[in-house]
């Protein structure tokens, strides 16, 4: 755990589940603590990939990894979500991000038992938090953390997916009520196709989680 101020409560207690799960857990007070722990892992010439993520960009990560230059070193980052961008290039470009150096993503939550849980509607991003980047770095706001795995299905169903399908103007049920409607979210645009609960760090896996003391994304 690095930073000063060390944390109480929840956040403390899922720090210390998430690296006795063998993941590595950092805290960062907010988010520009957060941006700086990230931009710590990535090394000079790094191919990084990420998820499309609230959060990533509500700490600057994503405006720099945009400026192809990290700490005054070049990186190359394969960018999937330019606004306007036509979706064969981005299918394109999240299926190279799976052999990139370095992926970061957001997750849907965080259990107190250190459970990453998330839903994904291409599975891109499940994927290269299991396997594939050699190092993934997962940053979280505390707003993520919840008791365990059914109350981390009820977030999603409740607040990560319908605000992530306005966001990204899908026309699911839950956009407009609020509600899962899973019977009836048959559109191609259902952005829960693909369940991931990492219950442990993954064979081989290299994943930092950051935990940030303030809430971040959806
Ligand atoms: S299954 Fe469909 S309605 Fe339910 S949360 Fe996911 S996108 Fe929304």
């Amino acid at each position: 755990m690095t930073e000063s101020r060390v944390p109480g409560g929840d956040a403390a207690a899922v720090l210390e589940a998430l690296a006795a799960n063998g993941l590595k857990a950092v805290w960062a007070a907010g988010r520009a603590g957060a941006l700086e722990r990230a931009l710590d892992l990535v090394r000079p010439g790094d191919v990084i990939g990420s998820g499309g993520s609230v959060t990533l960009g509500e700490i600057g990560l994503v405006d720099v990894l945009r400026a192809g230059r990290v700490r005054g070193e070049p990186v190359t980052y394969l960018d999937a979500y330019r606004k306007g961008m036509p979706r064969e290039e981005s299918v394109a470009a999240r299926r190279r991000s799976l052999a990139a150096d370095l992926y970061f993503s957001g997750t849907n939550a965080i259990t107190r038992a250190g459970e990453l849980v998330n839903v994904d509607g291409y599975g891109n991003r499940v994927a290269a938090l299991t396997f594939g980047p050699g190092r993934v770095c997962v940053v979280a706001g505390v707003n993520k953390i919840v008791p365990d795995l059914h109350a981390a299905l009820a977030r999603i169903r409740t607040v990560a997916a319908p605000r992530n399908c306005r966001r990204l103007d899908r026309r699911t049920p839950c956009r407009d009520t609020g509600v899962c409607d899973e019977p009836a979210c048959r559109a191609p645009d259902r952005i829960c196709n693909v369940l991931s609960v990492i219950r442990r760090a993954p064979g081989g896996g290299d994943i930092t989680v950051i935990l940030v003391g303030e809430p971040l994304g959806f």
